[in-house]
């Protein structure tokens, strides 16, 4: 063992911990980011080219934490001379009286710029679209979609430049805690005087060794994208925007998607749910019930688009049951920082929860209300072994 001792060390390389180990690093805290694969990886929850990042949402409190979050990835984008955000717009679409009605009112109340679409203009803006009857549509201006590896990779060469230290291919196989916590590997042990676990899908194996276990269940998303009849139909460069369909004929989970741009001729459109997998054999999970759902949607609602996928990729969700994230110490060893159950929409809010997840493993109070994600909230379902 080395005598090293680092004032933190993450485990976990996705956006998640990576943006911690950023803003540690920045910080001037002496800082190890420790990851079981080799980088890049396309096996947990944060690879590929895009997610959105928007305002909408029924809660208050994520368009309250919005605000900043737009901020630090200008910044993060300014220090890598990296572009990380495209403003495309969001189209929100769904029946007027359900979770569109609530995601309509909060962003009025907070006064983000939208453009309410009547449905006899709405072809004017959105061409080959057609609109549920009965369905409401928005567009949240402010919103686009963030560029995911590089935004993943800017955080984590930011991290290197301010003297950071990543060690990949090193499976954390032990955590032993105390008043410095002792971290093991295959390869090496190493110190720490605070341990942030950010290890998405494999979190509660992880935790199982400081004796928790959360309500998460990792499920297998099924990423498609379909085929423009006509290329270029819903090009970004045309101005189609980002969509999230919140309730459908289909399904009352969201369906979501980009413009097309990342395949050429191809449109990423997916489903907000999946079916239970392990993320170490995450490919025997083969339902597709996901795949029809979309399908479906799209030979409704995109008429220039083929209901049937030409390319099926795969990532994971990590979900919790209120489908809101945990960021919490742990309950009896306060320097170990849990940042889990991000159910398929934290990437968005990375350099923000990279900065409270900072700031509790430094012992600081949180910049943010932190009761929506607390651990005790699951406390009449969570097994304990402490
Ligand atoms: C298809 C899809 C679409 C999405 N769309 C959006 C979107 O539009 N907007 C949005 O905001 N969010 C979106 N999300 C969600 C977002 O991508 C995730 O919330 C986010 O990437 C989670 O990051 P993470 O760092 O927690 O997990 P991960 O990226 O999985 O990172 C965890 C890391 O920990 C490592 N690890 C695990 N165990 C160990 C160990 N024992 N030792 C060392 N390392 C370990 C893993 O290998 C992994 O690299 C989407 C997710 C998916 C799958």
């Amino acid at each position: 063992m080395s005598s090293e001792v680092y004032d933190c060390i993450v485990i976990g390389a996705g956006i998640q911990g990576s943006c911690t180990a950023y803003h540690l690093a920045k910080n001037q805290k002496k800082t190890l980011l420790l990851e079981q694969f080799v980088l890049p990886h396309s096996r947990g929850s944060s690879h590929g080219q895009t997610r959105i990042i928007r305002k909408s949402y029924p809660e208050d409190f994520y368009i309250h934490m919005m605000t900043e979050t737009y901020q630090l990835w200008a910044q993060m984008e300014k220090e890598a001379g990296v572009q990380l955000f495209r403003r495309t717009g969001l189209l929100v679409l769904g029946p007027e009286n359900g979770d569109y009605k609530k995601i309509k009112a909060n962003l009025q109340q907070h006064k983000v710029p939208i453009v309410l679409l009547e449905k006899e203009e709405f072809n004017k803006h959105i061409p080959n679209m057609n609109l549920t009857p009965g369905d409401g549509a928005l567009v949240d201006t402010t919103a686009g979609l963030l560029y995911a590896d590089r935004a993943l990779r800017s955080a984590q060469r930011l991290f290197q430049s301010y003297g950071g230290v990543i060690k990949d291919g090193q499976k954390v196989t032990d955590i032993n805690p105390g008043s410095v916590v002792t971290v093991a590997t295959a390869s090496g042990t190493y110190r720490g005087r605070s341990v942030v676990i950010t290890a998405g899908p494999w979190a509660n194996t992880l935790l199982a060794n400081v004796g928790l276990e959360l309500p998460l269940q990792v499920v297998k998303i099924n990423v498609c994208y379909w085929g423009e009849k006509v290329p270029g139909s819903y090009h970004i460069s045309r101005r189609f925007p980002c969509f999230v369909q919140v309730e459908s004929k289909e399904s009352k989970h969201h369906i979501y998607g980009f413009p097309s741009n990342e395949y050429p001729g191809l449109m990423k459109v997916c489903y907000h749910a999946g079916s239970e997998t392990n993320p170490d054999f995450r490919d025997k999970q083969t339902d597709k019930t996901d795949i029809d759902i979309i399908s479906r949607y799209i030979a409704r609602c995109f008429p220039a688009l083929e209901p049937i996928p030409a390319v099926v990729e795969t990532c994971l969700y990590t979900n919790t049951p209120d489908t809101h994230f945990v960021l919490d110490r742990h309950p009896t060893h306060s320097n170990i920082i849990i940042g889990a159950g991000f159910s398929g929409h934290g990437f968005k809010f990375g350099p923000l929860i990279g900065k409270i997840l900072y700031e509790l493993s430094m012992g600081q109070a949180p910049s943010y209300d932190l009761s929506p994600f607390r651990i005790a909230r699951f406390q009449h379902r969570q097994k304990s072994a402490l």
